[in-house]
C-alpha cells in the first residue's frame, strides 16, 4: 500500500514573470535535489536538513519521499522548507531511505501539483522522482508518447509518466526488484538537456546525472549509508563524507548492498559542460565542484576583474550576497579598502506584484539599504555576480547616489548575459536580457554609473581553476551544448531594443 500525497493546504497563484519589484530582475534558481539511504538513521529528519541546505535553489515548493521498505509516503508544500515541514510531520514519515526536493519552477506553474517529488504507482510501491535541471526535448518527447497537451504538467512530471509506462505488469514483475532500474535504463537515452535526478522505490536510491553534467550531484558517505545530493554543504550538514560528484552520464543505485555505477549514456554522448553560473552565481559559497572551492573561484573573479579593470576610487563593495566574495578578491588586488555599502534584509522571502511604478521603484530597498556613513563622499567600486534586465542594477545605483556616492564604477564578475537559458537557469526571454540589446555604452548611461566592466569568458574559466574541466557557457556565448526544440526556443531568442 502507499500513501497518496497529503492535499495542498490552500490555493497558491503562480509567479507574475518580470513583476518590477526585482523579482523578475534576478537569476532564478532550479532546484535542489537529495536522496538517503541509511537503514537505524531518522531519514526524514536528514533530508529535512539536506534540503535546508539547498534552500538557495529554490523557495517555491519543498518535498520528501520516504520509505520503510514497503510503501511510500509523500509529503510536499509550497513554500520554504522550513514551511513544508514540523516535528509532527517528520516523525510521520519514518523508514530507511528517503528523497527530497526544492523547486522553483523553471517549467510548468507555481502549484502545489507541480511541487516534487513526483510520484507515480506501477509496481508494488510506486516510485519517486526529484529532477534539477530541464529538459530540452518535451515537446518532442510528449508527442512521441502520445501525450495529448496538457497531459503532463511539467518536464519532471513527464519523465515520471516515461518512467510508469516502462514498468512491467504486475505479473510480469521480476523478482530482483530492479525495476525501476530497468525502466529508467529505458527512458533515460531518450531525454535531452539537463537533468540531475533522485528516484526512490521501496528498496533503492538512485541518482542520475545528465550526460553533460549541467547540474551538480555528488556522492557522499554516513557510517552507515549513502546520500546524494545537489551540492556538498548538504553532506557536510548532516554529517556525511564527501566521495565524490557524480560523472556527467552516471547513474548511481544506492540499496542493501551498497551503491553501484551504472553508464546508461553511449560513452559519444557524454561530454561535461558544468553550468559555468554554478561557480559565479548559483551554488553556495561554501560547495565544492570540479573540486574547487566555489568561495574561492570568486574571489579569483574579482582578482582578475581588478587586473583587467582596474579604476581609481575610495572602496570596494559588493553587491550582498554573491557579489561579496568577487569584491574581496578585488579588494585584494587593487589595494583599495574593502567595505560594506549595502545591508541585506535576509528575510525576504515570497514578493508580490508591485501595482505602481513608485512602489516597484522601491522594490529594491525591501531588499537593499545603504550605509550613508559608509558610502558618503566615496568613489566606489561596485562588484555584482551579474546583470539580468537592469532594473535592480540601476535602482541600486541610484541609491549608492542618493546615500552621498560621488562616483560608481560598476564591475561585475561574470561576462554580459545575452541568451537565455534552457537548461534551469530562469534569465527570461533575448528580449528582457540587458546585454542582448544594449551596448556597454548604452548600458553605462542607463544604470547612470560612471564606468562598467564585464570580466571576460577567458578570465572567468581562469578563475574557477579547473584545467581541462568542461563548461555550458551558452547564456555568454550563445554557443548550446545540446539541440533545442524549435517550440521551446522560437520566442525566448528574439531580441528586441530596450529602453529605459
Ligand atoms: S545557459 Fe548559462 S545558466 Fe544555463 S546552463 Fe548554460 S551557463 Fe548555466
Amino acid at each position: 500500500m502507499t500513501s497518496a500525497p497529503s492535499p495542498p493546504p490552500e490555493a497558491f497563484e503562480s509567479r507574475g514573470a518580470g513583476s518590477g519589484d526585482g523579482e523578475g530582475d534576478t537569476i532564478h534558481e532550479a532546484c535542489g535535489v537529495f536522496g538517503v539511504y541509511a537503514p537505524g538513521q531518522p531519514v526524514s529528519h536528514l533530508t529535512f536538513d539536506g534540503l535546508f541546505a539547498l534552500q538557495h535553489r529554490g523557495q517555491e515548493s519543498a518535498g520528501m519521499a520516504v520509505s520503510d521498505g514497503e510503501r511510500i509516503f509523500v509529503e510536499k508544500s509550497m513554500g520554504l522548507v522550513s514551511n513544508a515541514f514540523d516535528d509532527y510531520k517528520l516523525a510521520a514519515l519514518q523508514g530507511h531511505l528517503a528523497i527530497g526536493h526544492t523547486r522553483y519552477s523553471t517549467t510548468g506553474s507555481s502549484t502545489w501539483h507541480n511541487a516534487q517529488p513526483v510520484y507515480r504507482e506501477p509496481g508494488e510501491s510506486g516510485f519517486a522522482l526529484g529532477h534539477n535541471g530541464n529538459l530540452t526535448n518535451t515537446p518532442t518527447l510528449a508527442d512521441e508518447a502520445g501525450m495529448l497537451p496538457g497531459t503532463v504538467t511539467s518536464d519532471s512530471d513527464l519523465v515520471g509518466e516515461l518512467i510508469a509506462r516502462e514498468f512491467p505488469s504486475d505479473e510480469a514483475m521480476s523478482s530482483d526488484g530492479r525495476d525501476l532500474e530497468r525502466a529508467l535504463l529505458k527512458v533515460l537515452p531518450r531525454l535531452e538537456g539537463a537533468f540531475s535526478f533522485v528516484l526512490m522505490d521501496a528498496a533503492h536510491v538512485i541518482g542520475v546525472r545528465d550526460p553533460h553534467g549541467f547540474r551538480p550531484l555528488c556522492l557522499g558517505k554516513l557510517d552507515a549509508g549513502w546520500v546524494l545530493a545537489s551540492e556538498t554543504p548538504a553532506l557536510d550538514v548532516i554529517g556525511a563524507h564527501f566521495v565524490r560528484e557524480l560523472d556527467p552520464g552516471e547513474m548511481i543505485v544506492v540499496d542493501a548492498n551498497g551503491y553501484r555505477s551504472v553508464r546508461p549514456f553511449p560513452p559519444e554522448r557524454v561530454n561535461p559542460t558544468l553550468c559555468i553560473f554554478e561557480f559565479v552565481y548559483m551554488s553556495r559559497p561554501d560547495s565544492v565542484l570540479y573540486n574547487q572551492e566555489v568561495h574561492s573561484a570568486r574571489q579569483r573573479m574579482g582578482e582578475l576583474l581588478a587586473r583587467q579593470a582596474p579604476v581609481p576610487a575610495d572602496m570596494v563593495m559588493g553587491v550582498p550576497e554573491s557579489g561579496v566574495p568577487a569584491a574581496e578578491g578585488y579588494a585584494r588586488h587593487s589595494g583599495i579598502p574593502y567595505g560594506q555599502g549595502l545591508v541585506k534584509n535576509r528575510y525576504i522571502g515570497r514578493t508580490f506584484i508591485l501595482p505602481d511604478q513608485r512602489m516597484r521603484d522601491r522594490g529594491v530597498r525591501r531588499k537593499l539599504n545603504p550605509l550613508r556613513a559608509n558610502i558618503n563622499g566615496k568613489r566606489l567600486v561596485v562588484v555584482d555576480d551579474s546583470i539580468v534586465r537592469g532594473t535592480t542594477t540601476r535602482q541600486m545605483v541610484r541609491m549608492l547616489r542618493e546615500a552621498g556616492a560621488s562616483e560608481v564604477h560598476l564591475r561585475i564578475s561574470s561576462p554580459p548575459l545575452k541568451w537565455p537559458c534552457f537548461y534551469g537557469m530562469d534569465f527570461g526571454t533575448r528580449a528582457e536580457l540587458l546585454a542582448a540589446n544594449m551596448s556597454l555604452e548604452e548600458i553605462t548611461k542607463y544604470l547612470n554609473a560612471d564606468s562598467v566592466a564585464y570580466l571576460s569568458l577567458d578570465n572567468l574559466v581562469t578563475a574557477i581553476g579547473a584545467p581541462g574541466a568542461g563548461f555550458c557557457t551558452a547564456c555568454l556565448s550563445g554557443e548550446y551544448p545540446t539541440e533545442v526544440d524549435d517550440a521551446l526556443s522560437k520566442h525566448v531568442l528574439e531580441v528586441q531594443p530596450v529602453r529605459g
